[in-house]
């Protein structure tokens, strides 16, 4: 291992640590421990074929050349997307900040208070801007949300309207264009036929449960929607919104011309539009649909206390629980642009914003003003922000390239310019000037102030006020932000802090270097929907890092559109469901998934129509190959796909895995890998070499896109050959497969700024450093394993003894002593760190997975830490104990009052190392039931929500 090389940065390992680790793990060598690991059958023959590891400055100056390539112009393409600008003082202390951006989903309430909050803020931003009762932290993409918006709906139907068989749902013509798309990939498969329309027009017949509408409309048309509501409402049928966020602060919202749900992006505010992504959007709903909700809901609660605290409620909704009862598979979000997009309002404020919306109307309002002057009419009759004129579509597109302008170009008559937050009069004059040239008038004076007059017809005009609460009016200079926003990351647990060991998650160093270029303008200012000429950096990035991610797994192609895993292993299905119509065997249907997959699995498989039958784990944690053999067997003629994690998520490289994959094609059927363990295959094996057809990574686990607190991720699928035709395409910009799938995310390559991160990854690492990390993420946990043995015991293990790149240790008989695996992870904060994976895939038991980039010393220290919990469960004889009464806070430890059997040294400071670097939990063990009883999801004051 050189010193002068990012590998060697990134990888936590030293090389004169090596033969003290091998002691440990009781091998002579690396090659004898991959020897004993991986099974012989599934080893790569050759090295992957990469191109050669970049130095850090190298590739941050590669990464700049392609950066020129990109050409940013002056965006007014609008359908869901705007310029917007992000405050720099929210740019440099969140999406910089790795205090922020390395952050796990806030399972462990008790060192995650900061950011909780900041999604309590972002969840009460949505309800008051929409009019709803309650909000989600955050989904994908407004065409997904969307998507959740109709299968929620169908999910919810009246007990009459499920007898009846009611399956159709409207969707109205000027919903955005990605969202139908979406709502034609997700509708087919659960049997809901679309019906598409002017909603004008609409009947309201029996046969509907459900519309989604658009507001404003697609080309800016501001529609009155409270008649139709009425009628809907008195059919039965349930009204969905999608909605942009901005205009709400003008508008009506629709929960007061009786939304069901609303949806939308907070793209603009304040999030780079990064060629389509990462983005948050927005889920809000009625109360009464709580327990149907997609996504992750954060409510208050209390702690032992009696303090007050948040936490994710009603986790029984997800599909962890639910697995094939789920009607969303929704896990990793959008958690750090829904933080950056709430600290937004929390900046500006309920003036603020409406100060940037009547910027914004005003500026619409001008342009209409000058274009009439040159003969140029409007045809919205009521509009916020977007326009649409009738005029020489062709001629205005020559002259607006030319000046470095992006219109959308509805028809050939039709242009249609949005208008947002950074339009200058300066830009106004520039499109007026556009027009003149391009249709050879005379140049008229331009603008020199806004327009007065108001262009939103007086019965949509909001009326009732929104952020009242004290949180968005209260820090609206910079130091105050800025404090705030250091308040919040102080009470959180982040990798900036120590190892976070969760298992499956690979939480692995996100380096400074892959995450800089995401601040640069010419990555984050561009629409996705430009043409693609424009985007040549982009285009290069992610062609190269499809290539790549190819190459690793060895298929024949690669779609990077997903925007999360489990999107992914939808995507993949979808493929496969595909496939199998292409050769008329649209029949099949069964897809076999292991007793301990994820729970997005069978999530996924039933929304891509399929239906799941368990197959079981033996007793070593292996799939029951008897029991596959049956099942297969049994369902033959109607096999469509295995799903298996790979290595398995016991943490075990199954040897018996060719076998399996082999057994399913000779019954007809493709195999799904579940791609999020890739960490412990990248150079070693990989997917298509153990049989399977088609996969899914997580580039937020293993290709180190930060996990952001829940969130962005990037889900991409490889595919083998069969697969590719249907790789999911797009209605804007052309990608994916001649026979392509529609879309699966809002954007043609999702989110695509993330992508850079795993570019640099990749490009940094090269094939040697890649295959090193995943060498030293394997004798990283084989360290732990050998490490905690006689205090813990490891529950799978492959046939040497060895474990792959994590590990699950049983917690089980500690419930002798009366303590729980929750008591373990409590207790762990006390020490320092966040807690392994809990209960996931047994119950009871805790998955360690350490990843290649953390130091011996840091693994030691990780050890003794769990060492020294394990004596302090010998020692609990009573229920007043250290593990029990854990995480013990500051409040308590220097409270006058200490009525605990053991010292407040004990407490707060058990081993010597915690001195150095003491980490508080910001408060005392949550009550999770009272908050589910007591549901409270916005910062509201208590009082002003029990007055709803
Ligand atoms: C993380 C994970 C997923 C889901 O990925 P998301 O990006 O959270 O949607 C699926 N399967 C396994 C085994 C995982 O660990």
């Amino acid at each position: 291992m050189r010193t002068d090389n990012f590998a060697s940065r990134h990888i936590g390992i030293r090389q004169e640590n090596l033969q003290h680790m091998f002691k440990t793990v009781e091998v002579e060598d690396m090659e004898q421990l991959i020897y004993e690991t991986i099974p012989d059958d599934i080893k790569l023959q050759g090295p992957l074929q990469l191109s050669p590891a970049m130095e850090e400055h190298e590739f941050l100056g590669h990464i700049q050349e392609l950066s020129k390539k990109n050409k940013v112009f002056k965006s007014y393409i609008g359908l869901g997307y705007h310029e917007c600008i992000t405050p720099s003082v929210i740019l440099r202390n969140i999406l910089e900040n790795p205090g922020w951006y390395t952050a796990y989903t806030p399972y462990q309430a008790e060192i995650a208070q900061g950011r909780l909050e900041a999604l309590l803020n972002f969840q009460t931003m949505v309800c008051d801007l929409t009019g709803m009762e309650l909000a989600n932290a955050s989904l994908l993409d407004e065409s997904t949300a969307a998507a959740e918006a109709m299968t929620m709906l169908f999910d919810v139907r009246s007990r009459d309207q499920k007898k009846n068989g009611v399956l159709k749902f409207f969707v109205s013509e000027e919903v955005l264009p990605q969202t139908l798309s979406l709502l034609q990939t997700r509708s087919k498969p659960l049997g809901i036929q679309l019906e598409v329309g002017d909603h004008e027009k609409f009947t309201f017949g029996s046969d509907f449960y459900g519309v989604l509408l658009q507001y404003p409309g697609k080309y800016g048309q501001v529609h009155e929607y409270s008649g139709f509501a009425e009628k809907a409402q008195a059919a039965g049928i349930k009204i969905a919104v999608a909605a942009d966020i901005l205009s709400l602060v003008l508008l009506t919202p629709p929960g007061a011309f009786g939304a069901d749900v609303v949806v939308g992006t907070t793209q603009r505010f304040g999030i780079p539009l990064g060629y389509g992504g990462p983005h948050a959007a927005f889920f809000a709903t009625r109360e009464a649909y709580k327990r149907s909700i997609p996504g992750r809901i954060i409510g208050v609660t209390r702690d032992v206390d009696d303090k007050p605290a948040l936490r994710m409620a009603l986790q029984t909704r997800e599909q962890h629980i639910k697995r094939d009862k789920a009607t969303s598979n929704i896990c990793t979000a959008q958690v750090l642009l829904a933080v950056m997009a709430g600290m937004y309002a929390v900046y500006h404020g309920p003036k603020g914003l409406t100060t940037i919306a009547n910027k914004v109307h005003a500026s619409a309002v001008t342009l209409v003003d000058h274009l009439e002057k040159l003969g140029v009419y409007q045809i919205n009759t009521g509009y916020f922000d977007t326009i649409a004129v009738k005029t020489n579509a062709k001629k205005i597109r020559v002259v607006a390239e030319n000046k470095e302008v992006n219109f959308l170009y509805v028809d050939e008559e039709t242009v249609s310019i949005a208008v947002n937050e950074t339009t200058s009069l300066k830009d106004l004059a520039q499109i007026i000037s556009i027009f003149a040239e391009a249709l050879g008038k005379d140049s008229i004076a331009p603008p020199t102030a806004l327009a007065s007059k108001v262009a939103v017809p007086e019965s949509t005009n909001r009326t009732s006020p929104f952020l009242e609460n004290n949180i968005f009016n209260a820090f609206h200079s910079e130091t105050e932000l800025m404090r705030y926003i250091k308040k919040l990351e102080r009470k959180d647990l982040a990798l900036n802090h120590s190892m976070i060991s969760l298992g499956s998650c690979t939480m692995k160093l996100n380096a400074a270097s892959e995450m800089l270029p995401l601040s640069w303008a010419q990555w984050g200012n561009i629409h996705p929907f430009v043409p693609v000429e424009q985007a040549k950096g982009y285009q290069i990035v992610l062609k190269e890092l499809e290539k790549d991610l190819t190459a690793i797994t060895g298929f024949a192609g690669t779609s990077l559109q997903p925007n999360s895993g489990a999107q992914g292993e939808y995507a993949g299905l979808m493929t496969i469901r595909a496939y199998h119509e292409s050769r008329g065997e649209g029949h099949r249907n069964i897809c076999i998934i292991p007793a301990s997959a994820h729970g997005t699995n069978p999530a996924s498989a039933v929304m891509a129509g399929m239906q799941v039958v368990v197959t079981k784990t033996d007793e070593k944690g292996n799939i029951d190959v008897q029991d596959l053999e049956e099942k297969v067997s049994l369902h033959s003629d109607k096999l469509a796909a295995l799903m298996v994690t790979y290595p398995s998520t016991h943490g075990v490289f199954e040897s018996s895995i060719r076998y399996v994959t082999q057994m399913i094609h000779e019954h007809g059927g493709q195999v799904y890998m579940d791609g999020a363990n890739m960490n412990a295959q990248v150079g070693l094996t990989n997917p298509a070499t153990i049989g399977a057809d088609v996969c899914h990574l997580n580039l937020h686990k293993t290709f180190a896109i930060p996990h952001g607190g829940g969130g962005p991720g990037v889900g991409p699928i490889c595919v083998a050959e069969q697969l590719l035709p249907f790789l999911p395409g797009n209605p804007v910009i052309k990608t994916g497969g001649e026979k392509a799938i529609s879309a699966i995310s809002s954007a043609p390559w999702g989110s695509a700024l993330a992508c850079l991160i795993s570019y640099g990854y990749i490009k940094m690492l090269g094939e040697s450093g890649l295959t090193q990390s995943t060498k030293i993420a394997i004798l990283n946990a084989n360290y732990i394993k050998n490490r905690l043995r006689g205090g813990f015991n490891v529950l799978y293990t492959g046939e040497n003894g060895r474990a792959a790149h994590e590990m699950i240790i049983d917690c089980r008989p500690f419930k002798q002593n009366g303590i729980e695996v929750t008591d373990i992870a409590k207790r762990l904060m006390d020490y320092g760190f966040h807690a392994p994976t809990v209960s996931f895939p047994v119950a009871g038991t805790l998955m360690i997975e350490p990843t290649e980039s953390e130091s011996l010393a840091e693994l030691d220290r990780f050890c003794d830490a769990m060492l020294s919990i394990r004596q302090e469960i010998d020692e609990a004889k009573t229920p007043n104990n250290v593990l029990k009464n854990a995480p013990h806070t500051l409040d308590m430890v220097t409270s006058d009052t200490w009525d605990f059997p053991y010292t407040r040294e004990k407490a707060a400071f058990p081993l010597s190392y915690i001195r150095e670097n003491k980490f508080w939990p910001s408060v005392r063990r949550v009550d999770d039931a009272y908050g589910d009883r007591n549901l409270i999801c916005t910062c509201a004051p208590i009082q002003a929500y029990a007055e709803i």
